[in-house]
């Protein structure tokens, strides 16, 4: 029988990623290297702001997706990777650990900050998943930021999509190369806990296909009662084994602490590439992966703080 934590960690956690793949440091230049991690410092200190502040997990979850959907060096938002036609299609959801309320929106294409749509999915309409134009149209009557579908383009992006295009003709690159995402989860100085995940999801992704990013349990979960997750990775598998959800569940009916139940999950039971990030309602945190690296970090009210992007 494993052991429960009991004690508290902290007081308040943020935890954010922004993706696993194939991220290895001999492939990284040294300013690329800096400039996530300096990107990864803005989100963790901006978040951890709010939380101290006495301010509620779900903002500090929105904000620092925002500030990853605005930057172009991750996969959501400005900066997302391309479908087959070349165009960005996003997705996100969030979810309310305490009210077990969600919100989510699917391949839109003209909302700046997808995260947020999805906030306002799941506090302004009775829904929790809105796609496409509809989507669109409720973020225009919710007065949030619309954009040119050109806002979002990227020139590195874009390089990659013809790339891979060039390549399937001949091979099947690694489901590794194409994807991305990020994503955070908060644990409040009220115990509650919130969870968000926005990406562009896979490169060269065909018929208004919709990963695991949006769908509430598989790339987002939250619940009071156990743990707040965000995945990242091949998101046809992550739906298929429900994986954020599964975390939760392994806490709630099998006892399971948040470490064994995310590294099972990854590491053992998942057999595609990925990686989740994630807090328990005693603050214990968990960044399992199976790919070479994945951006990762965390801050708490301890005043301990990390930035990673490779495996150890
Ligand atoms: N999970 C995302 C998707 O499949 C991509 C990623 O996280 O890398 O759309």
């Amino acid at each position: 029988m494993e052991q429960k934590s009991v004690e508290k960690q902290a007081e308040y956690v943020l935890v954010i990623h922004g993706g696993a793949g194939n991220i290895i440091k001999e492939k990284m230049n040294p300013e690329k290297e800096t400039k996530y991690v300096e990107k990864l410092t803005e989100v963790l200190e901006k978040g951890a702001k709010i939380l101290q502040n006495g301010g509620s997990s779900l903002d500090a979850v929105e904000v620092s997706i925002r500030i990853m959907e605005d930057s172009p060096l991750f996969n959501s938002g400005k900066g997302a990777v391309f479908n087959a036609d070349g165009k960005n299609e996003l997705d996100a959801s969030i979810m309310d650990g305490k009210t077990l309320n969600a919100g989510a929106v699917a391949n839109v294409t003209i909302i700046k900050n997808p995260i947020s749509a999805a906030r306002k999915v799941m506090t302004d309409s009775e829904h929790v998943l809105l796609i496409k134009e509809g989507a669109e149209e409720f973020a225009k009557q919710q007065g949030l930021e619309i954009v040119e579908p050109e806002y979002f383009f990227d020139q590195n992006r874009w390089n990659s999509l013809q790339k891979i295009k060039n390549r399937e003709a001949n091979e099947k690159p690694s489901p590794d190369e194409k994807h991305g995402t990020c994503g955070a989860v908060a644990l409040d100085k009220f115990g509650n806990l919130a969870a968000g995940t926005s990406t562009g999801g896979m490169t060269n992704k065909k018929f208004g296909r919709v990963g695991d990013s949006p769908i509430i349990g598989a790339g987002t979960y939250a619940n009071n009662k156990t743990c707040a997750v965000s995945s990242t990775g091949h998101g046809e598998f992550f739906i298929r084994n429900v994986v954020a959800y599964d975390i939760s569940a392994l806490m709630e009916y099998k006892n399971m602490t948040l470490s064994n139940a995310a590294n099972y999950v990854i590491k053992e039971k998942l057999n595609a590439n990925g990686g989740i990030i994630a807090v328990d309602k005693d603050g214990n945190i968990a960044m399992p992966f199976n790919t070479s690296g994945m951006f990762r970090g965390f801050i708490n009210s301890k005043g301990e703080f990390e930035v990673k992007l490779y495996g150890n």
